[in-house]
């Protein structure tokens, strides 16, 4: 880490220093005209506590060497891959270095913490930090819990992963093998977080200058998508897909130019909100408008976002840029224990929820998915659905929050299909107890449509056994109390 300071010995401490100095900077040079904004999103906007001879020397030494904040190949060289100088810049973590050492050297797995989750709280910045149980073995583990791997999903051209189908309207295709945001819990960790099998996504090189197999994956895709009318929705992931150069994304959509039933494509980004927001540049924006005006096919910003403490002043430039253009941005959130669920603390849980629908509505960014953990390599982030729905019914099915600002839906996403819930699916829901194996599985009445009436699918779901729904009368007992039978 740190290739370009380290030639001046900067111990991290200055190093945080550093980067204090050039966000505060940055924040004085382009936060005018939405101080107002700021202040009603209640942010913590970025100060400066240097005395005057430090501030001189790190001024002298941004300036001779062109240090920008707003520069995103800063961020990707300066993220902090390495232990021992993550346990320097956030000292509170010495108590897991012996774990994530393990971890890392173990396990190959990559650390990464952009300089901006730097200056997140806690339940931001553990968000990056791959919990005790990493990889220990547990059978409702499972390294592509959403199935994009899955054979019968793969769309395979000429021997190339060109994308994923799973849904009968929609198809997911992957453009980067890696993400330096860094999250543990990635239900791509598997790809993306381990060692060696960042090429297994089928992106090819992306660092390339002319990326000739993603040129390829994109030619295959469209002529498959020709052939293929009834699939109009393209979501473009990664890893992180704007890792990708500008000129590699305008590659990718003169491509889809071509795609005559194409009518969306979203791109699926956690740049935004968790540690990048400079990536979106001026002129990724231009290549993205220009096309959408000319192929009239609809982008859209699928935006990872966690809880409202990443709403940084850096994240609300970002997104007034995206809004400035016409594009709409959705938030999808995963519910994580100690990130935005707090089992112990049902008031700071209701608290953080709201702030996040609140605070993303008003800047511009749309409530869209919350998505139940699905724990592809860790067990630590994981909130047993029964928990989740209550606090989801009570905030959001209740209406005791305006609309607006509800997220559409909360879905559990699992290689068998989505299934939305709601409060109302306590009622519907059916539970057995395995106190052996140690799982609870719930059976979830899903409704189709077959060629005369509405039919009803089981969806099973299956998660670990808890204090939290260990009782196998739970549904029974809330309908009684309800009914009041
Ligand atoms: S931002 Fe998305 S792709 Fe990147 S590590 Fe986080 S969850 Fe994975």
């Amino acid at each position: 880490m740190f290739n370009n300071l380290k030639q001046l010995e900067l111990t991290n401490k200055n190093k945080l220093r550093l980067f204090e100095l050039m966000r505060y900077d940055y924040y004085q040079k382009y936060t005018h005209g939405i101080e107002n904004l700021l202040n009603k999103l209640d942010i913590n906007i970025p100060t400066k506590n240097i005395n005057n001879d430090q501030e001189e020397f790190l001024h002298d030494f941004i300036n001779n060497e062109k240090l920008d904040w707003g520069d995103t190949s800063f961020h990707l060289k300066n993220k902090v891959q390495d232990i021992n100088d993550l346990i320097s810049l956030r000292p509170e973590l010495e108590s897991k270095k012996e774990s994530i050492l393990n971890i890392t050297t173990n396990k190959g797995y990559l650390l990464s913490i952009l300089p901006l989750n730097l200056f997140m709280p806690e339940e931001v910045l553990l968000q990056f930090i791959p919990p005790d149980d990493f990889s220990v073995p547990h059978p409702l583990k499972d390294i592509d819990p959403y199935g994009i791997a899955s054979p019968d999903a793969k769309i395979i051209i000429n021997s190339m992963w060109v994308a994923t189908k799973k849904f009968e309207h929609t198809v997911l295709m992957n453009i980067h093998g890696h993400c330096p945001i860094g999250c543990s819990d990635c239900y791509k960790s598997f790809y993306v977080r381990e060692k060696g099998h960042e090429s297994e996504l089928g992106a090819g090189d992306p660092y390339e200058e002319v990326p000739k197999k993603l040129e390829s994956q994109t030619k295959y895709l469209v002529e498959w998508l020709n052939k293929n009318p009834q699939i109009y929705d393209v979501i473009i992931s990664g890893g992180e897909p704007f890792l990708r150069q500008n000129s590699h994304i305008k590659i990718l959509l003169n491509e889809f130019r071509k795609a005559r039933y194409l009518r969306i494509l979203r791109f699926c980004t956690g740049v935004i909100f968790l540690g990048l927001p400079f990536r979106i540049d001026d002129e990724l924006l231009d290549i993205i408008n220009e096309f959408t005006e000319e192929a009239d096919i609809k982008i859209t910003f699928q935006a990872h976002i966690s809880n409202h403490l990443q709403i940084s002043p850096e994240a609300v430039l970002a997104v007034k840029k995206i809004k400035k253009r016409g594009f709409n941005i959705y938030s999808q959130t995963p519910i994580k224990k100690g990130i935005n669920f707090f089992l112990d603390d049902l008031e700071k849980t209701i608290f953080y929820l709201r702030e996040l629908v609140k605070k993303q509505f008003l800047i511009g960014v749309e409530p869209y998915k919350f998505i139940v953990d699905m724990h592809p390599r860790t067990l630590a982030y994981y909130v047993p659905i029964e928990a989740l729905i209550k606090v989801y019914g009570h905030l959001f099915d209740s209406h005791i929050i305006p609309e607006l600002e509800r997220p559409k839906t909360l879905s559990i996403l699992s290689k068998q299909g989505n299934i939305v819930l709601s409060s109302h699916s306590l009622f519907a829901m059916k539970k057995e107890v395995d106190y052996s194996s140690k799982f609870v599985k719930y059976r979830i009445p899903k409704l189709t449509l077959n060629n005369e009436l509405t039919s009803i699918e089981e969806f099973i779901y299956t998660e670990p056994l808890s204090h939290l729904n260990e009782d196998p009368n739970s549904f029974e007992k809330l309908r009684k109390s309800w009914f009041k039978e």
